[in-house]
């Protein structure tokens, strides 16, 4: 008999599993039952359109059987089963090999994440036994096969005998440990209430024999002699799980960890989510969902890898794990899932996607988050704050993206740190702020709010006494020009040209100082050769002596984002290189300009720009140069 050898990814996650230290072993069995569900659903779906399954629904069950003797558990299924090929493609390598990418230095934390995160599915039996058995028999297949093994060593498979579709999973337990009683696993109450803990809303039953004992029947002698009555065993099949799908259940029936344990245990996720919502809706669109938001991203949720969907099931049987459809992309986050009535469950995937009822759905169900999202807002700040953190940026791109299209939706959900209090604030809660002689929202746009709190084109604003909102991801700049106004106040940048906070005799004195030294600043223009589109004197700077902003609609922020995109074509913002004429170094350019020296003035003129860009958190173009100058004028 051959010994076929697991794919390299699956030997890691086997090997994981054997040694696992993980502190919930006991998944397993939910694992294996919703594997059993799985194949169930899908020979029942088939059953609905072809005669020949010849099996009614309620012939469909999953069986769990203990057997102390052997130590073996074995759990099996009436679904659709799997071809020699199916069993070598499905067992022999993982599907979720995502899983492997995550390396963190603490084992028992790299397992969890894991273990939590994706669900290891069949591998997890092999966290209780040492030895694993499949025996199945796919439908419409007339052959049955045996794969088998013992851990990372390898597996085979063998032709068997079997007489029904189906599968049966048999384990035989590890032996127990001063940390592990495998053979609890083996105890019907044990099984019972992991049943019921885990897997109780799977649509099909989970029989198994339970014995049960009760008095023997005594003879009328006996009983008048108060002899005490004999015990005697007997055998019941029960069937273990309710089988009522958790979102048709009574809300009132329904406790917090009930939500949350369904959440942790179907989406993978073992941090609890921070809301979630059961939502019964009749008329346009009839349905029942349980949506639930996250608390913190999925590794993976920034990137292309990232799918977003909810579980789709058309009254009570899963038709698509994933519909897209269902989410608008700056909901992404969002899991959950939708029964529904109105959709057919014969409608193929392509179907779907042009079905008008599954757009009202969509529609409906948007409604509901954007509803539940701003409840936690208004009730429970920090909870919406933790919420922000992990998916903001999502919600940011999304006012960006469609060119606008979904402002309106989501700008009453954006955060953005503030200058007043370095806390996050909602646009609304900016605008209710104002000073009433202040007709602007103003924003400053950097790395960091250390750095920007920093940058010297914030004083004047800050000096007028109004908030400034501080933005700090690369989409926030361009999520804010998407908006363009609220609550019809304009954004305006501290950098723009025309703060409107200077009065009409300072801004007269400014240009009267500007046409005196027009020379000067031409100048210092022409030395710095087309870096920048002019040199002004600035209204704006209180004690920097310069400050580099920039004219027209792209601003130096949005330069860096849109030249750090690949293949986007290099952009460059219109340079100004504003210099305080209230500083000392202004009488010292002037002097310089007076003496006629017109090369120092240059390399002034190099110094200052240079010293603008460090400010601003730029690159200076030539290092080498500025060190250099800096060193001779010293
Ligand atoms: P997952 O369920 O996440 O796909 P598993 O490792 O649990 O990963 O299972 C791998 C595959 O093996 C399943 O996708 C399914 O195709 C098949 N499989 C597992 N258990 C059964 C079963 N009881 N009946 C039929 N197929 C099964």
């Amino acid at each position: 008999m051959e010994t076929r050898q697991f794919k390299a990814e699956s030997k890691r996650l086997l090997e994981m599993m054997i040694h696992s230290i993980y502190t919930h072993k006991e998944i397993f069995l939910r694992e294996l039952i919703s594997n059993s569900s799985d194949a169930i659903d899908k020979l029942y779906f088939k059953s609905l359109t072809d005669d020949k399954v010849g099996l009614n629904k309620e012939d469909f069950a999953i069986w769990i059987t203990a057997d102390k003797d052997t130590r073996t558990l074995k759990i099996a299924d009436n679904g659709i089963g799997m071809t020699e090929e199916e069993l070598e493609n499905n067992l022999g390598t993982i599907a979720n090999s995502g899983s492997l990418k995550f390396k963190t230095e603490n084992k028992l934390e790299e397992e969890n994440q894991i273990i939590g995160q994706f669900g290891v599915g069949f591998y997890s039996a092999f966290m209780v036994a040492k030895k694993v058995t499949v025996i199945s028999k796919a439908y419409g297949s007339d052959k049955a096969y045996q794969w088998e093994s013992e851990g990372v060593d390898g597996y085979t498979i063998t032709e068997t005998e079997k007489k029904n579709a189906g599968t049966e999973i048999i384990l035989e337990l590890l032996e127990d440990t001063d940390d592990e009683n495998y053979t609890d696993f083996l105890d019907q109450y044990r099984l019972k209430s992991l049943v019921k803990k885990y897997s109780d809303y799977i649509r099909f039953p989970i029989k198994m024999e339970v014995t049960h004992s009760r008095p023997k029947e005594m003879s009328d002698e006996d009983k008048e002699a108060g002899k005490t009555p004999e015990y005697e065993e007997y055998i019941e099949v029960e069937t273990l799980n309710s089988m009522t799908p958790l979102w048709k259940k009574n809300k009132t029936e329904l406790k917090d960890e009930d939500y949350k344990h369904f959440y942790t245990e179907k989406f993978y996720d073992y941090s609890e989510p921070l809301r979630y919502a059961h939502v019964k809706n009749e008329g346009n669109a009839n349905y029942n969902a349980l949506l639930y938001i996250p608390s913190k991203a999925p590794f993976d949720f920034y990137s292309k890898e990232y799918e977003k969907g909810l579980q789709l099931y058309s009254n009570g049987v899963l038709i698509m794990d994933k519909c897209a459809d269902l989410l608008p992309d700056y909901f992404s986050f969002v899991k959950g899932l939708v029964d529904s009535e109105d959709l057919s469950l014969n409608i193929s995937r392509e179907m779907l996607q042009h079905d008008r009822q599954l757009k009202v759905i969509a529609k409906s169900i948007e409604k509901t988050i954007s509803n539940e999202l701003k409840k936690m807002l208004k009730n429970d700040r920090e909870k919406y704050e933790e919420f922000w953190k992990a998916f903001g940026l999502q919600l940011k791109y999304g006012i960006y993206s469609d060119y606008g299209m979904n402002k309106e939706k989501l700008q009453d959900l954006l955060m953005f740190t503030s200058s007043k209090e370095k806390k996050l604030v909602t646009l609304d809660e900016y605008v209710t702020g104002m000073r009433e002689e202040q007709k602007f929202i103003y924003y400053a746009t950097g790395d960091s709010v250390e750095r920007i709190e920093q940058l010297p084109q914030t004083e004047l604003v800050k000096e007028n006494g109004f908030e400034i909102l501080y933005l700090t991801d690369n989409i926030d700049e361009f999520a804010i020009k998407s908006i363009i106004k609220y609550k019809d106040k304009e954004f305006k940048s501290v950098s723009a040209d025309d703060l409107g906070l200077e009065s009409t005799e300072k801004q007269e004195e400014i240009k009267a100082k500007e046409e005196e030294n027009a020379d000067l600043l031409k100048e210092l223009s022409e030395a710095l050769d087309g870096k920048v589109s002019k040199v002004i004197l600035s209204q704006r700077l209180k004690s920097h002596p310069v400050c580099i902003t920039s004219e027209g609609e792209i601003s130096l922020e949005m330069e860096k984002v849109l030249n750090s995109m690949p293949n986007g074509q290099k952009i460059t913002a219109q340079r100004v290189l504003e210099i305080n004429p209230e500083h000392e170094i202004f009488g010292k350019l002037k002097s310089m300009k007076e003496s006629g020296d017109k090369e120092k003035l240059g390399k002034y003129a190099k110094l200052l720009y240079s010293q603008a860009l460090l400010i601003e958190g730029m690159n200076i173009e030539n290092p080498v140069e500025f060190s250099n100058l800096i060193c001779e004028l010293m």
